[in-house]
């Protein structure tokens, strides 16, 4: 069934009504129609769903937005994606290096490569560097840069943290929190870093119990072969497929609840015009900034917590390049502090179908930014002409070479943490669901949390699970956080249920 036919088709009535069919919003709505339940689904992209992890199709070309590993802990999650999409995963190799004044080094970095490629006078300053912080640490460690400092020495910090931690998160490192990167960059020091150097030299860094299987989850990854929209509209089709709804280009404009029945009208904007559906339950994955505002009559938190969230936002620029591949890494970070690039990703590395002409590389350079600065509003012409200068700045490619490029851009890719969003958080939830025990809110954006697929999936399956209960049984809010647990344990091991905090809270300067 096609977007058109799926959005004329308008029920007016669902046991559940979902915005967004990003992978929260469709794990809910599958799971959902798996158990016999009447479900509209509203998303606003008239083109794609999957959300951050829809993947772009242009001239037969396919762009991932941020590269998504399908990595998780827990099994429950690892089952449902064999389920829904049972005959196209492929393998991947895992590899990607720091780029730094035209040198790759390994990430995690390896010490004496990382000396080598320094050459003997900088990688003298970093030592010396290093020793000064031992023998005179900082003892008032209040930023990500002084603890970095303590831990590796200006030098290293300067090469390795600075730059790209600034890009990603748009504040400079020295107002940024230490807890932050204690969490962060926790049992990296420089002594394990040497070590483990020293023992990879002598092929002595196996663990014990070590076989293969832990080692190929390490090492290569499971990927949709057409990238992780595959996976998304997967579980459109089979929603549909099931009976149920699922309306493009449909934007969430406004939640009544009826005071006598209990039940919701969700209006939705579209292409034709206003939508009304009226529904037991409502699952919002739209951003709770959104969420609070649009809820009739206004709950307080729309005015005092919900305009306090912020968000970090994204562009990938994609160039098709007359060329072999540049580079063997599905990503390079980059860390020159000479263009703008965060991030350049290799789509073929992903996925050889990701790229379907074999005379052509194409790569995603990766800019983190926000909505409405300069980057964000440059046109896609200026964008492209960028990359490509960046592309030769850095001495990856031939600026001739260039045949096209492609703009795709993320508003919201990152909730942001500052000092008091956990409060403005626990305001909106606190109210928001002892107010509306049929509201849901799940996901990434939904709960403003720094949420991986399998974690938004998670929240959605549990809420799922409260839905068919008729009762909050299960705390969703209790589920993981840890945006690295790909680098660190076992598929489908699950389930620490801890929370960890994964990106930066601002620090708060003296008055
Ligand atoms: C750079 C980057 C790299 C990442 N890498 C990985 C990775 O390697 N592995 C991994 O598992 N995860 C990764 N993620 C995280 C992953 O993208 C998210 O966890 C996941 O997409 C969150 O799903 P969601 O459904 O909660 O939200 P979203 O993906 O944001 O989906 C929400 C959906 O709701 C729709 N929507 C929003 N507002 C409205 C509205 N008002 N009306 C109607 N529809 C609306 C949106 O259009 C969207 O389709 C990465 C994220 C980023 C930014």
């Amino acid at each position: 069934m096609t977007d058109a036919q799926v959005s004329k088709s308008r029920p007016t009535s669902a046991d559940v009504a979902i915005i967004g069919a990003g992978p929260a919003g469709l794990t809910a709505a599958y799971q959902l129609t798996q158990q016999g339940y009447k479900v509209t689904v509203i998303e606003k992209d008239p083109v794609y769903v999957g959300g951050i992890s829809r993947t772009v199709e242009h001239e037969g070309f396919r762009f991932d937005i941020g590269g998504h590993r399908f990595f998780s802990k827990s099994q429950a999650v690892v089952d449902l994606w064999n389920e829904i999409l049972p005959d196209d995963f492929i393998q991947r190799p895992r590899m990607s290096r720091i780029y730094y004044e035209g040198k790759f080094y390994s990430y995690p970095l390896r010490a004496f490569e990382a000396l080598w490629n320094l050459g003997i006078v900088r990688s003298t300053l970093c030592m010396v560097s290093y020793a000064q912080a031992k023998l005179l640490p900082n003892k008032n460690v209040r930023s990500f840069e002084d603890w970095t400092i303590n831990q590796f020495g200006r030098k290293l910090y300067s090469i390795f943290f600075k730059t790209y931690t600034e890009k990603v998160w748009g504040m400079p490192c020295d107002e940024m929190s230490a807890d932050w990167a204690a969490q962060r960059i926790k049992g990296l020091s420089l002594g394990a870093a040497v070590l483990d150097g020293l023992k990879r030299s002598l092929g002595l860094n196996k663990r014990p119990n070590d076989g293969m299987a832990t080692k190929t989850l390490l090492e290569t990854f499971r990927y949709p072969r057409l990238g992780p929209g595959m996976m998304w509209d997967a579980a459109r089709d089979k929603v549909v497929a099931g009976g149920n709804h699922v309306l493009m280009a449909h934007s969430f404009k406004q939640l009544t609840q009826d005071q006598v029945s209990g039940r919701w009208r969700l209006t939705a904007n579209g292409p034709n015009g206003d939508v009304v559906i009226d529904a037991a339950h409502v699952i919002s994955s739209a951003p709770m900034r959104e969420l609070a505002a649009r809820i009739h009559p206004l709950p307080a938190c729309a005015l005092n917590a919900a305009p306090k969230l912020k968000y970090r936002d994204f562009l990938t620029v994609a160039l098709k390049i007359r060329s072999a591949d540049l580079f063997p890494d599905n990503w390079i970070y980059i860390h020159d502090s000479k263009v703008q690039v965060g991030r350049v990703q290799n789509f073929r590395s992903w996925s050889p179908e990701m790229v379907p002409d074999p005379e052509l590389a194409c790569v995603g350079l990766e800019y983190f930014c926000f909505e409405g600065d300069g980057l964000w509003a440059s046109s896609d012409e200026d964008l492209v002409a960028l990359a490509t200068r960046e592309m030769a700045i850095l001495g990856l490619c031939d600026p001739e070479d260039v045949v096209g490029g492609a703009v795709v851009r993320q508003e919201k890719a990152y909730p942001v943490y500052d000092d008091d969003y956990a409060t403005h958080v626990e305001t909106m939830r606190s109210e928001l669901e002892a107010r509306y025990p049929t509201l849901h809110m799940v996901g990434r954006n939904g709960m403003h949390r720094y949420n991986n697929q399998d974690h938004a999936m998670m929240t959605a399956m549990l809420t799922v699970r409260n839905i068919v209960a008729g009762d909050r049984v299960y705390d969703i809010w209790g589920v993981n956080e840890d945006a690295e647990y790909h680098e660190s344990g076992t598929e489908g091991e699950q389930a620490a249920l801890a929370s960890v905090r994964d990106v930066p809270a601002r620090v708060t300067k003296a008055a």
